[in-house]
C-alpha cells in the first residue's frame, strides 16, 4: 500500500496489519491513523508529541511495529535492568493481587464477572491460576511465549487478525470455546501500538453483554509520574479521551474506579 493511502485509510474491519508492519511508530497515530503531530516536547523526562487530529499524547519511539513487538521478547531483562522484579519472580505477589482485584470487580459490578474469562497479557499466569482455583474458568494470552502458569495459555497478539483467528481455532479444538464473557486487560492498553485495531478485534471474541475490565495509569495524576516510561508506554491519555474512544467503538462505560492514586480501572460492557 502506498504511504499516502496508509495515512488516509478509512479504518474498517478489513484493516490489514501487514500494511503497517514497516511504518515507523513515530509517524502514525494508533488511535486515529493520522500523521499530523505537534512539535516534540518533554513531559516527565519522556519525549512526546500530540496528535493534532485526536489529541492523544504519543511517545516518540523510533521503531517499526515489528521492532516494537520483538522488543517485548526481552521485556523481563529490561524490567530487571530498571530495578524492578521480573514477572517470573513475582508469581506469589501477583496471585495475591489477583485475589484483591477480583474481589473489587465483584463489588463494583454488583455481581461475579461471568466466565469464561480471558486475561490478555497474562504474563506469569498468576491471575488466571487464581481464577481457575476458585472455579472461574480463565484462559490467558500473551505476546511472549515464555509462560510458566498452570492455566490454559495461547501465544497471540490480538492486534493481528491472523493470529486472532489462529488463537480462536486452536482454542475451539482444545477447549471447545470460541468467545468470552469477561475480558481483563491489566497494564496492557498503554503498551498497544494500534489501540483502535485491538479494541475492534476484541469484539470478535466477546459474547453479547460481556464485561471488559481495563486497568490503566491515570497519567495526569500527580502520583502517576512514574507511569511515564521510556519505550513501554506509547500513549498518554486522560479520562475524557478514553471515554470518547470507547464510546465511538460502541463500548458502554459502566464505571471508572480509582483503586489506588495514579491508576484507573474502566469497567465496560459490550
Ligand atoms: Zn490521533
Amino acid at each position: 500500500m502506498a504511504k499516502k493511502d496508509i495515512f488516509d485509510k478509512k479504518i474498517t474491519d478489513n484493516f490489514n496489519l501487514d500494511d503497517y508492519r514497516q511504518v515507523n511508530l513515530d509517524e502514525i497515530c494508533g488511535f486515529c491513523f493520522k500523521n499530523i503531530f505537534s512539535k516534540t516536547i518533554q513531559i516527565n523526562d519522556i519525549f512526546v508529541k500530540k496528535c493534532l487530529n485526536c489529541g492523544v499524547i504519543k511517545q516518540c519511539v523510533n521503531m517499526t511495529y515489528d521492532d516494537y513487538i520483538n522488543w517485548y521478547q526481552n521485556y523481563d531483562n529490561f524490567i530487571k535492568k530498571r530495578g524492578d522484579i521480573p514477572y517470573f519472580d513475582r508469581y506469589e505477589h501477583d496471585h495475591m493481587i489477583a485475589q484483591i482485584r477480583w474481589k473489587r470487580h465483584k463489588r463494583i459490578l454488583g455481581e461475579e464477572p461471568p466466565y469464561p474469562v480471558l486475561d490478555i497479557g497474562c504474563a506469569n499466569g498468576a491471575n488466571i491460576d487464581f481464577l481457575n482455583s476458585i472455579d472461574i474458568f480463565a484462559v490467558g494470552i500473551d505476546i511472549r511465549k515464555i509462560y510458566t502458569g498452570k492455566s490454559p495459555f495461547y501465544f497471540c497478539n490480538l492486534e493481528n487478525l491472523k493470529e486472532l483467528k489462529k488463537f480462536v481455532s486452536e482454542m475451539k479444538k482444545d477447549l471447545n470455546l470460541k468467545k468470552f464473557k469477561t475480558i481483563i486487560l491489566y497494564d496492557v492498553f498503554e503498551h498497544l501500538s494500534y489501540p483502535f485495531i485491538f479494541m475492534n478485534n476484541l469484539k470478535k471474541i466477546l459474547e453479547p453483554e460481556s464485561y471488559i475490565i481495563i486497568d490503566v495509569p491515570d497519567f495526569f495524576h500527580k502520583k502517576a509520574k512514574h507511569h511515564w516510561r521510556k519505550i513501554e508506554h506509547l500513549y498518554y491519555f486522560d479520562e475524557a479521551f478514553l471515554n470518547k474512544f470507547f464510546h465511538e467503538l460502541n463500548y458502554k462505560l459502566i464505571k471508572i474506579d480509582k483503586p489506588i492514586e495514579g491508576k484507573s480501572v474502566y469497567y465496560l460492557k459490550y
